[in-house]
């Protein structure tokens, strides 16, 4: 079976959270509470940060729980540099 996994995007990211990789490390939502909030729903808001932004909290992830892929490239999806 496929591991669960979310998505969210601006339009021109999609950021995709695999909440069972996630190790609650708090790194995201330290680094960038206006986009990555655990006490909101959804808990992922787009529209609080700049693409560039996003992308560079969410290489900071330690899990691998949080990835993106931009919206011209919807078959690459980039990792954040754990393995799964
Ligand atoms: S940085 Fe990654 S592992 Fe840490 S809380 Fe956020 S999603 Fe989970």
């Amino acid at each position: 079976m496929p591991i669960e996994k979310h998505e969210y995007t601006n339009g021109e990211v999609i950021v995709v959270w695999k909440p069972k990789l996630c190790q609650h490390s708090t790194i995201c939502w330290k680094g960038l509470i206006e986009v990555f909030n655990p006490k909101e729903r959804p808990w992922i808001k787009m529209d609080g940060a700049s693409t560039e932004r996003i992308i560079d909290q969410v290489k900071q992830c330690p899990s691998g729980a949080l990835s993106y892929y931009l919206n011209n490239e919807l078959n690459k999806e980039i990792n954040t540099g754990e393995p799964e």
